[in-house]
């Protein structure tokens, strides 16, 4: 019998040989495989206990209908959610006009220090004093983006620190008036790092390329943090919040020892509790040991991604997905944190941390 290899034959060698060499070559976005892991799941939608998200941004309070805000904020229990973007002047009073009309127990407003001309003769006490009218008319708080250290330039356009003693005056006021002060400085780490298959952000470096920084851009990542952590001990009677844990939640040995040397600081955990989903025992060992001095923060809102938070927090669920593969294309285990630190971290921190939050909200 003749033998024949068809045309078709090797169409169809090739199809196989080339689908095992795609294969092979799966795009790492691509690659999410189903697990097969059976373990008890608790997705949870809503948490424990009524809480207070210290990190968030509504842009446009001043114009919003907050009664939508209100609906979402209810199916997550979020009893009072701080808005971080206040700005100042007009725009803040208009925010705060806002709450104070239609939801004034559901929202605190924290203001913002406007940073351009700084360097000009007068500009720091101007600064104090619209921080002052900005706490008359509400704000109960001060945000510091990162573009101060990242980018803030003086009138001379030399970078601005967040240590730079023009500031100070600012660090000072707030400690007065009694009002704490949250503050992003620098970006995590691995920005800083070369982006190749060693970087853990190389998939956000890369579908995010102004993220990327380096060591003249502005500065090394080191030095940025320094500057931040200068400041905080110098303002020693000021209460600030470090926001994303300091950019150290991967280092919580680190963290718990620069919380030891500065007790005026406290930490919240927006955007990233993907890295305490994947130490569950260090993490819950940090939580225990500093219990007074962590707040709930998540950052963006995106209502849908508060389950994450709630599920580390909460349960012992293990290996359970993160929302966002850029963050974590690792999974989540549960800290199963007990109700009395659950309550410290969901509400009784930013209670006594911030004014004028409504106590009657929340469980005693
Ligand atoms: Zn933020």
């Amino acid at each position: 019998m003749k033998k024949v290899i068809s045309i078709a034959h090797i169409c169809l060698f090739v199809t196989i040989y080339s689908c095992a060499q795609q294969g092979n070559k799966m795009d790492f976005e691509k690659y999410e495989p189903i697990s097969n892991l059976v373990v008890p799941e608790h997705k949870l939608t809503r948490a424990k206990f009524p809480f207070i998200d210290v990190h968030n941004h509504q842009w446009d309070m001043g114009n919003q209908d907050l009664k939508n805000l209100v609906t979402d904020m209810d199916k997550l229990n979020m009893a009072v959610m701080i808005n971080l973007s206040g700005g100042n002047g007009n725009g803040l009073k208009k925010m705060t006009d806002n709450v104070k009309k239609n939801y004034p127990r559901r929202f605190i407003v924290f203001a913002n220090i406007n940073f351009s001309g700084i360097g000009e003769t007068g500009w720091t006490e101007k600064a104090v004093q619209q921080l002052e009218e900005d706490v008359r008319q509400g704000a109960n708080g001060l945000k510091i983006f990162k573009d101060l250290g990242l980018s803030v330039k003086d009138n001379k356009g030399k970078r601005v620190t967040v240590d730079d003693e023009r500031l100070d005056a600012i660090w000072e006021k707030a400690g007065q008036l009694k009002i704490p002060v949250l503050i992003h400085t620098a970006d995590p780490k691995p920005f800083w790092d070369p982006v190749d298959e060693k970087n853990e952000r190389w998939l956000e470096i890369t579908t995010h390329p102004g993220r990327k920084r380096g060591p003249n851009d502005p500065a090394p990542w080191e030095t940025l943090i320094e500057e931040q952590h200068r400041m905080f001990k110098k303002h020693s009677s000021t209460t600030f919040i470090a926001a994303h844990f300091g950019w150290y939640p991967n280092d919580l040995t680190k963290l718990g020892t620069l919380l030891d040397a500065m007790p005026n600081v406290n930490v919240e955990f927006g955007a990233v509790i993907a890295e305490l989903g994947r130490q569950p025992r260090a993490a819950k060992k940090f939580f225990e040991k500093y219990q007074d001095r962590i707040m709930f923060g998540k950052d963006s809102w995106a209502p849908e991604e508060y389950a994450t938070y709630f599920r580390v927090l909460e349960t012992e669920d293990e290996y359970f997905p993160y929302h966002k593969k850029y963050h974590a294309f690792w999974r989540m285990y549960g800290i199963g944190l007990p109700d009395d630190i659950l309550k410290k971290v969901y509400y009784k921190n930013a209670l006594r941390i911030i004014p004028h939050i409504d106590k009657t909200l929340f469980p005693g």
